[in-house]
């Protein structure tokens, strides 16, 4: 479905976006990975993607820095001719009251969930608009739709990415390119797990009590959302299917904002 495109996946060295990254390799997609990791981790996720017999590109621009963002979308074009399906996937979190939340943390979850996102899409956009076709897929989160106590810069951050694919949606309404926004409620990746053993440590139980404790209190389920799903819905995306798509915030969320 997706040979001779091109994927550049933010974020794609763990979680959703290898998740993602695999669903698209797949499909035929070149995939440009982008993420953190020591040397053993990025040759393996690279390794799982040639499987696939795609090409794939890693490139390590780190997401709060715009020069470094630039640098990695013209790599991806000098060698694949155009970034045509652009998921903006990076993310990092912190938990703490406002009054309390460290300044650092805030500008860079502003910079790394927001921002970079804004910067890739204004980077690639031009040579997608000239192909006429492109996709462009924000993973957002459900917290860009409803809130959450102590997320104070990540559901500012959320809720500003769903504002920007409202934006570029529109932009590109009457071209061939379309820009939507994936809001998934829980996923277990390493972002995940990390409040999982705060909240362990703090309440004094066990992970696996922690883990349904989490889950209760938001997710009807009871059950997380998987990388793989997550990969199906933005595999949907880059369809024929979803040409009309355009603008909108899909949540994947085990029934979370349905409350
Ligand atoms: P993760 O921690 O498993 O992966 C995050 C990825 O982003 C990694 O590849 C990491 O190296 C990369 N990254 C972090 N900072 C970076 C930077 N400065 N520059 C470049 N890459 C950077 O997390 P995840 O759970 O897979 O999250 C992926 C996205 O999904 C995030 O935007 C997150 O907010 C969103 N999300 C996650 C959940 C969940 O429950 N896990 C739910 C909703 C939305």
């Amino acid at each position: 479905m997706l040979k001779n495109k091109t994927a550049l996946v933010t974020g794609s060295t763990s979680g959703i976006g290898l998740g993602i990254a695999k669903t698209l390799a797949e499909q035929g997609a070149h995939i440009v990975l982008n993420g953190f990791g020591d040397a053993a981790t990025l040759q393996q996720v690279q390794q799982e993607i040639a499987q696939f017999g795609v090409e794939v590109l890693y490139h390590g621009a780190d997401m709060s820095k715009p020069a470094e963002i630039e640098d990695m979308v013209r790599t991806a074009e000098q060698k694949f001719g155009c970034v045509d399906i652009l998921v903006n996937n990076a993310g990092i979190q912190h938990v703490a009251p406002v009054e309390d939340f460290p300044v650092d943390r805030w500008d860079a979850i502003i910079a790394i969930n927001l921002s970079s996102a804004f910067h890739t899409t204004r980077c690639a956009l031009p040579k997608m608009k000239a192909n006429n076709w492109g996709r462009i897929v924000n993973i957002a989160s459900v917290h860009g739709l409803v809130a959450s106590e102590q997320k104070a810069a990540y559901v500012a951050a959320k809720h500003g990415i769903v504002g920007l694919t409202k934006v570029v949606g529109l932009e590109t309404a009457r071209t061939g390119v379309t820009c939507n926004a994936i809001c998934p409620g829980w996923v277990l990746t390493p972002l995940v797990s990390k409040q999982i053993d705060a909240r362990a440590a703090n309440e004094k139980i066990s992970w696996d009590e922690a883990k349904k404790r989490l889950l209760g209190e938001k997710q009807p389920s009871m059950e997380f959302i998987t990388p793989e799903q997550l990969g199906q819905l933005t595999l949907f995306i880059c369809s024929d299917a979803a040409s009309q798509l355009r603008g909108a915030a899909w949540n994947m969320d085990g029934g979370w904002a349905a409350q």
